[in-house]
């Protein structure tokens, strides 16, 4: 009898949660033969997502916020590479290899953990000139290019341009945005000691958000607290305004003002991974819906959790009036669920319902600013910072991790920052579609001759 294959997609928080916990609760059928799990990832390695501003401002270097997956999973076989199509009806998923060779790989139960990616909106530029904050390659290429800007305004005489190349926009006032700007701006001000020819005052980071309020998920009074200590730190925050036009010169927003800038930072969204149109299921706000099981509507054996999935929210009142934000905490909570259900329906025995109360938010404004709201508690200051680091580093996977970003932190609190440039992304397209490779999806005809072909 041959083993049932467990495919599982994407290896981040959803992803590599569930591969464990497989492992575990699987050992038995894994070493009888009776089960195998593979697991597909273009990277060797988790992201821990949340300290992507901390890489992007030089507090911590960028292997550090990784999880190495050869140490994280044990016995699961990695797959290095792009699941770039779905075919349901024939249960097999197709695998564009890092070598480029696409192949079939058949499944018994597939569970789809691919996250998200930059949400694009309609906007003249955006596509050509937006800088997203998604990934490590992001990160390292948004800290080359603030600090490029510094560099070239530094040596320009122009007073225009100067100006231009120290004002930056970052849009989307959620935690990802709030911390980016928040991060960076520490960055820039640290970092002007090294351009002495340049004014400081010239250095402007704006905010931009179409909402009335920052970070709504964490309560007016701390959304009011953070918006005040931005603004005390000179960011300017703009609310209730959106972008209309970039070029590679200036933003133009809703309210017809132009920034002059060579910088745009666009974290305005998520949208779930291009893989969950292969589906064809309905979708909502982008993302899969799937039963309070996490299985998908109609088939028993696929399972959709994390950024990708849109779950009826069984805390909500009514519940499942709503769905369950993208996070990186439901998404590790609903894998534990997933690779329940999974090893349930392998055993047929009775799957259960994902269900979790939100504990709150974390949000780091950089040096020993926060705003944290753990457990209904409402924490600033100092406080909030050694609650936020501390969640860190008890949600980081790997004591391995925990142990490096420790060390980058202290590093950083004692010796600072060099303010150098890597480098090796220079030359390399800025549109976020290139860095998160969404244009390597296989097309619906792709699919249908490889299905003829198959048959
Ligand atoms: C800057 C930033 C800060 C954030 N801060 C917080 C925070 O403080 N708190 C919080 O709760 N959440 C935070 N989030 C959100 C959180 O990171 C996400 O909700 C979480 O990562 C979702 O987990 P996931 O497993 O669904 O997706 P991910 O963690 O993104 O993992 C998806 C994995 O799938 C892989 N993949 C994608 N497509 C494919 C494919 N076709 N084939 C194979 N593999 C694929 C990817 O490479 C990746 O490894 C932040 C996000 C960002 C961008």
């Amino acid at each position: 009898m041959s083993a049932q294959r467990i495919v599982v997609v994407g290896a981040g928080f959803a992803g590599l949660k569930c591969v464990q916990r497989l492992e575990r609760e699987l050992k038995g059928e894994l070493s009888r033969g009776e089960v195998e799990i593979v697991v597909v990832n273009p990277h060797d390695y988790m992201l821990y997502l949340p300290l992507l501003p901390q890489v992007a401002a030089g507090v911590i270097t960028a292997q550090s916020v990784t999880v190495p997956l050869p140490r994280a999973i044990r016995t699961a076989q990695r797959l290095p590479g792009q699941v770039v199509g779905l075919d349901l009806q024939r249960k097999v998923a197709v695998v564009r290899k890092i070598s480029e060779d696409v192949v079939d790989l058949p499944y018994d139960r597939l569970v789809i953990a691919a996250g998200s990616v930059t949400r694009q909106f309609d906007i003249p530029g955006l596509e050509e000139h937006g800088l997203g904050m998604k990934n490590l390659g992001e990160a390292a290429y948004l800290r080359d290019h603030v600090l490029s800007q510094l560099e070239l305004a530094n040596a320009s005489t122009d007073p225009e341009e100067r100006a231009a190349r120290c004002s930056f926009v970052v849009i989307g006032g959620g935690y990802a945005g709030t911390e980016t700007a928040a991060c960076l701006e520490l960055l820039t001000d640290s970092a002007m000691k090294r351009f002495p020819r340049l004014d400081p005052t010239l250095v402007k980071w704006t905010l931009v958000d179409i909402a009335p309020r920052l970070m709504p998920e964490l309560g007016q009074r701390l959304g009011e607290e953070a918006l005040d200590l931005l603004r005390r730190r000179g960011i300017g925050v703009r609310l209730e305004t959106g972008v209309e036009r970039v070029t590679d010169e200036s933003v133009t927003l809703t309210d017809g003002s132009v920034i002059p800038t060579r910088t745009l930072v666009w974290t305005a969204g998520v949208t779930a991974s291009p893989l969950v149109k292969m589906l064809g299921v309905e979708l909502v706000r982008g993302r899969v819906k799937t039963g309070t099981d996490l299985r998908l509507d109609g088939y028993d054996d696929v399972f959709v959790l994390g950024d990708s999935a849109a779950i009826p929210d069984l805390t909500a009142s009514p519940p499942g009036s709503s769905i369950c934000p993208p996070t990186a905490q439901h998404a590790v909570r609903q894998a534990v669920v997933a690779a329940d259900n999974v090893v349930a329906s392998v055993r047929g025995e009775t799957l259960r319902e994902y269900k979790h109360h939100d504990l709150g938010l974390v949000v780091d404004l950089g040096g020993t600013q926060a705003v944290a709201h753990p457990l209904k508690l409402r924490l600033t200051g100092m406080v909030a910072q050694a609650v936020t680091r501390a969640y860190h580093l008890y949600a980081l996977p790997l004591t391995r991790t925990r142990a490096r970003v420790v060390f980058n932190w202290i590093l950083h609190l004692f010796g600072g920052d060099d303010f150098i440039r890597i480098g090796f992304l220079a030359g390399r397209k800025s549109e976020t579609s290139s860095f998160e490779e969404t244009r390597d999806y296989l097309s619906a005809d792709e699919m249908k001759q490889r299905s003829v072909s198959a048959s």
